[in-house]
């Protein structure tokens, strides 16, 4: 059996590995293609190092783009590479745009797409990442879902049965296994950052950081929390880029720095007072973690983190966020509890699925 994988952002990299490992330990032929979605050494080349991927055998190197002339590139430029490899499987993970490309090209040559991190919904198609979710699923011949909530959603489409399989969370599966990892990191980091006792921010979601006046009084808010707590913040590369057009000046208390690395930001998530994100994985790796995250967005596609979870959602509501720190502060964080299936053997299962289907 041949499996090629599919991968281009950050977030996928953490799906890809635990897979990729399991796949190997049963023997099976893999290769790994990378589209270049996220290119620079801080998206991308740390994670291959630190989660143990292998080069990869392919990179299409699409680079930035509208999400239209991002998909279109890969969906160019992997059409000639598959039609020569002919996989049994093309496994694409999560909601990215090399997500919904591959699996495009791959519907119309008629090879076998197995989608990791299958059936999650906001039920917002204003997110471009929904969309993403929805083609790919309508498109996949295996549907492997993270929670009960995935198979609910497949079902109300009107999936067939046979095609969903609950494996759990892959993103889980890594943070498992590198946890040990990451926190001999932690003595280090806390020297070398002088933060004990902090706030770890992300923001990369178009909703939140491409327009200044929706931007701004995040920041300005975040920037008066800091007095009372540090807020360290590793600023995604589109955010960079808002923030320096805005030109906002911050306090010292709000500590910015490039992207992490994983294990760097597991440490930091693991000893964090509370995360507040608009990442989809980071309100999981939280949720694991048992760290009270907030969330700046309306809905959330990943409704366990809320429901058994450590998540709160807060919208763009910036009173709301205040209150939500103030009781995080005065010890009344959420704990919740680890949803099922999220064991660190997610991967094991998908293994056993492919090599069964
Ligand atoms: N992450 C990281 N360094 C950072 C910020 C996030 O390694 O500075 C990791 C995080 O632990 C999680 C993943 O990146 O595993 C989430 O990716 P991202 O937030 O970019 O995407 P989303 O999950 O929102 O699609």
């Amino acid at each position: 059996m041949k499996v090629l994988h599919v991968v281009g952002a950050r977030p996928n990299f953490m799906k890809a590995a635990p897979v990729h490992a399991a796949l190997a330990a049963r023997g099976v032929e893999q290769l790994l293609v990378h589209t270049g979605q996220h290119y620079d050494a801080a998206m991308s080349d740390v994670f291959f190092t630190e989660l143990g991927l292998p080069e990869p055998d392919a990179n299409l190197n699409v680079g930035s783009g509208s999400h239209t002339v991002q998909t279109a590139e890969v969906m160019k430029r992997i059409e000639p590479l598959l039609v020569e490899q002919r996989p049994d499987w093309v496994l694409v993970y999560g909601d990215v745009n090399s997500t919904v490309a591959a699996a495009l090209v791959c519907a119309k040559l008629r090879i076998r797409i197995a989608h990791v991190e299958a059936g999650l919904r906001s039920f917002d198609r204003s997110m471009p990442e929904e969309i993403n979710r929805i083609v790919t699923d309508a498109l996949s011949d295996l549907l492997l879902t993270p929670s009960a909530d995935g198979d609910e959603n497949l079902h109300s489409e009107g999936v067939d049965a046979s095609r969903i399989h609950r494996v759990g969370n892959v993103m889980i599966d890594t943070l498992v296994r590198l946890l040990p990892r990451a926190e001999e990191r932690w003595p280090n980091l806390s020297r070398d950052l002088g933060i004990d006792r902090y706030i770890l921010l992300t923001l990369h979601r178009p909703s939140n950081v491409d327009d200044p006046e929706t931007l701004r009084p995040i920041v300005e808010t975040l920037a008066d929390i800091s007095a009372r707590i540090p807020v360290l913040f590793p600023v995604h590369p589109r955010t960079a880029e808002a923030l320096r057009k805005m030109n906002v000046q911050t306090p010292p208390a709000f500590k910015l720095t490039e992207p992490l690395s994983y294990l760097d930001f597991t440490a930091l998530q693991q000893h964090a007072t509370a995360v507040i994100t608009d990442s989809g994985g980071v309100q999981e790796e939280t949720t694991f973690l048992g760290v009270p995250c907030l969330t700046m967005r309306p809905n959330t596609e990943r409704p366990v983190t809320i429901a058994v979870g450590t998540n709160t959602l807060i919208g763009n509501d910036l009173v709301a966020l205040r209150a939500a720190v103030d009781d995080i502060l005065a010890g009344r964080g959420r704990r919740g509890a680890i949803p099922e299936l999220w064991d660190g053997r997610a991967a094991e299962r998908i293994a056993d699925v492919l090599l069964t289907s």
